[in-house]
């Protein structure tokens, strides 16, 4: 079975799951941590490297969720930790919202320069996604005078109020908050004609919108990509109206589609743009980027204590500088070999309906959720570390650098437990 299979590159079980000193820690977790945290497994890490994580008993995973698409170069890359280590030794704190420091200019300047069509950006740095979005949100309002905002169904954009009121993926996400903010109008995904027909025919004038807030490729909703022409559609919606477009990359961008940002594999050109997870291999930093002409708040406007935080800076410009040089090709290469695999064991597996996905994001969707859970399950007691997105997907986002066995056996190991749990 693969997953005796033991190298260093592979898993490792040496104990029933979860083991004795994983049970304990679950049990005082349970007595003193929020209960809203889903854990879909029992798995409590201890160590990682690479796409292996160790967990308190010893036994080692193939992580093929890089902490939910956030360890884009691999699980304290060398370079990244050396970067820390550095700049911890050097600057903790200073807080960029009332000093100076190099780390901020740098990563903006390499963070336009990642940026198709050669013009003018600059950056907002928060601690989160959730923080990324908010930032777009007041910046739409603000640059716009406007006060509305066209989300879509099956969005995820965060947790915070003003992220959760354009927030659709599931329920129990706005359940028991409201009110949220109000003038988000929700709209289907991958065609724009529900809102042209009748939103903007029936409940809002689009005079009144700020923004347009979308994941190039939906995230949490399902691993979603929309039809070639819904995002040129919507820009051309947009620039009648004077809209602005906010690109939710916050798990799509940074490599995680093959390329830079997941924008690019379309005719699409955002005004606003924001970033987050895998931009600091694991270090909170969330980033919104707009056009520089549109980013013109007065001082005092917008702020946050710890965002761009220099150790969380000193780990993004390793990853993008690694990103760049290597893994976003490898994300493309690797998404192609890894998918091929998945559509042929699809041909083989009824319970597979689709498979589909850009680079190393892809999502496998299955014939059910209950059995989409248990084979996450499944996977986890046989070495491999794998969540659901929407309502019956498998997501794989592994780190950016996995490799051709790792991939074998991640689809061996799926396929041994669909065969087990049909
Ligand atoms: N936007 C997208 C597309 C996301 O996938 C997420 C998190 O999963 C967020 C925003 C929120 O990010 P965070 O959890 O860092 O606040």
């Amino acid at each position: 079975m693969a997953s005796q299979v033991i190298n260093e590159k592979l898993p490792r079980l040496l104990t029933e799951l979860p083991g004795p000193k994983a049970r304990q820690i679950i049990e005082s977790d349970r007595r003193y941590i929020s209960p809203s945290y889903t854990r879909p497994y029992p798995l409590v890490a201890e160590s990682a490297a690479g796409a292996i994580v160790e967990d308190i008993d010893g036994n080692r995973f193939l992580d093929f969720n890089a902490g939910i698409a956030v360890c884009s170069t691999g699980h304290c890359h060398p370079n990244v930790v050396r970067a820390i280590q550095k700049q911890a030794a050097r600057l903790i704190h200073m807080s960029g919202t009332d000093f100076y420091y190099e780390q901020m200019p740098q990563l903006a300047r390499q963070l336009e320069s990642l940026m198709p069509g050669g013009e003018s950006w600059r950056c907002f740095f928060g601690n989160s996604g959730t923080e990324a979005i908010e930032a777009a949100m007041k910046l739409a309002r603000y640059a716009t005078g406007r006060w509305q905002f066209i989300a879509f169904h099956s969005a995820f954009h965060g947790r915070t109020m003003g992220s959760l009121s354009l927030t659709s993926s599931k329920p129990v996400q706005r359940k028991g908050f409201g009110p949220l903010i109000p003038g988000v109008t929700h709209v289907p995904f991958g065609d724009t004609s529900h809102l042209e027909d009748v939103v903007f025919r029936t409940t809002v004038d689009p005079s009144e919108v700020a923004a347009i807030v979308v994941e190039p490729i939906q995230g949490e909703g399902g691993y979603i990509i929309p039809p070639p022409d819904f995002l040129p559609q919507l820009e051309k919606i947009a620039r009648k109206h004077g809209i602005l477009l906010v690109a939710d990359e916050i798990q799509c961008g940074m490599g995680r589609t093959g390329k830079m940002f997941a924008f690019e594999h379309f005719d699409f050109h955002p005004d606003i743009v924001a970033i987050a997870k895998g931009i600091a291999s694991g270090m909170p930093l969330g980033v919104t980027m707009a056009r520089a002409e549109i980013m013109t708040w007065e001082p005092g406007a917008h702020a946050s204590t710890f965002g761009g935080n220099p150790v969380c800076l000193a780990a993004a410009l390793e990853t993008v500088r690694l990103l760049e040089e290597k893994y976003v090709a490898n994300s493309a290469k690797l998404g192609e070999y890894l998918r091929a695999k998945l559509e042929r064991l699809k041909e083989r597996q009824p319970a597979i309906i689709d498979v589909r996905g850009r680079g190393l994001m892809i999502g496998i969707e299955l014939a059910s959720g209950e059995l989409r859970d248990a084979i996450l399950n499944e996977c986890f007691r046989r070495g491999l570390l794998i969540l659901g997105a929407g309502r019956s997907t498998i997501r794989l986002s592994p780190p950016l650098m996995i490799d051709e066995e790792q991939a074998d056996f991640a689809v061996d190991t799926i396929s041994e437990a669909i065969a087990e749990r049909r």
